[in-house]
């Protein structure tokens, strides 16, 4: 069996509260709480959860963005958590991101060309001005804009060209995997299919693998191979694109997936809807985080036992008492 590319081992990130005259933790947000799983190169993960899930936190943990509280990041085969000085700026060429929000990632006051060419500069990629500019002009081409735009700066244009922009940013550095940080929440629906649809295209010519992270699953039907959904830090469920939308296990996926609009009007699906809001990743709910929402729990069992990730058949992955 191939090693995969990218190995996450019971990931957390813990952040403190400090408070007080001698501002001691007084309390801890458990934003993401032992997440594992592996990406095989060339792979899709789609990764899934309500907001504040701890889908972002994973994600930039795993780029050392921010510093983990605990677990293990491996990526083809190299420990990234021990990664130091040129070895840590290495894997920065190697993995890389594209945010959300094309309006805010962006540096208002440098042009596009400056852009995307900061890190050919910062890893030493080009290595005349000629070949820094050939390079800038191929990259804003392989996204569909084109060369006039490297003069011109960020708020001259719409917010898909923006998405393509950091797109061209993240690919500057020919990096393995990247990423996808809700990166069409943001956009029109219209514009949110052509940007996927790049990102389809940009995989197949560059044999990228990414991870793509939303907060719907309509968004990640098309472009997943496997999806993971997350609630309070952990993950729920995961498995082939193709099994979690047809036979779902966990109650909290089956109430995501019974949100998600059918294409054919003939076809109808109940709408589960969940009481409450998402609980605070402050203090989670004891046992199964989901317990508190979920519509059919077994009281004591889900409020006292965290159930752990188990595989089912073909690598379907359910972390529920009652299912799997
Ligand atoms: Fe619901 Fe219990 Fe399963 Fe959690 S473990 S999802 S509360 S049935």
């Amino acid at each position: 069996m191939t090693e995969p590319l990218l190995r996450v081992k019971d990931l957390k990130k813990h952040f403190s509260i400090r408070g007080g005259v001698f501002n001691r933790e007084v309390d801890r947000v458990y934003a993401v709480d032992g997440v594992s799983f592996d990406l095989k190169a060339g792979e899709t993960l789609g990764v899934v959860g309500e907001s504040g899930c701890g889908k972002s936190t994973t994600g930039r943990c795993i780029l050392r963005l921010i510093e983990p509280s605990g677990g293990e990041v491996w990526f083809e085969g190299k420990d990234v958590n021990a990664l130091n000085g040129p070895d840590l700026m290495a894997l920065r060429r190697d993995m890389q991101i594209i945010f959300q929000d094309p309006f805010a990632s962006l540096n208002p006051r440098m042009t596009v060309g400056g852009i995307i060419g900061e890190a050919l500069v910062i890893h030493k990629l080009a290595n005349s001005q000629q070949e820094y500019e050939d390079r800038i002009v191929e990259l804003l081409e392989t996204v569909g804009l084109n060369a006039d735009h490297m003069r011109r700066y960020p708020h001259e244009f719409s917010g898909g060209q923006r998405q393509r922009i950091g797109i061209a940013r993240a690919l500057a550095v020919s990096p393995k995997l990247i990423v996808c940080d809700e990166p069409v929440s943001a956009l029109d629906v219209s514009i949110q299919a052509q940007v996927i649809n790049l990102l389809e295209d940009l995989q197949e010519k560059f044999s990228l693998t990414y991870m793509f992270i939303a907060h719907d699953l309509s968004v990640v039907e098309h472009i997943s191979d496997r999806v993971a959904v997350m609630y309070l830090g952990r993950i729920v469920e995961i498995a082939s694109a193709h099994d979690l939308y047809t036979s779902p296990l966990h109650p909290y996926t089956e109430a995501l997936l019974s949100a998600v609009p059918i294409p054919d009007p003939s076809l109808r699906r109940e709408r589960i809807r969940l009481q409450g809001d998402v609980p605070s990743p402050i203090h989670p709910p004891s046992g199964c985080h989901f317990h508190t929402r979920c519509p059919i729990r077994q009281l004591p069992l889900c409020s006292t036992e965290s159930p752990t990730l188990k595989q089912g058949e073909d690598g379907h992955w359910v972390a529920c008492h009652l299912r799997g």
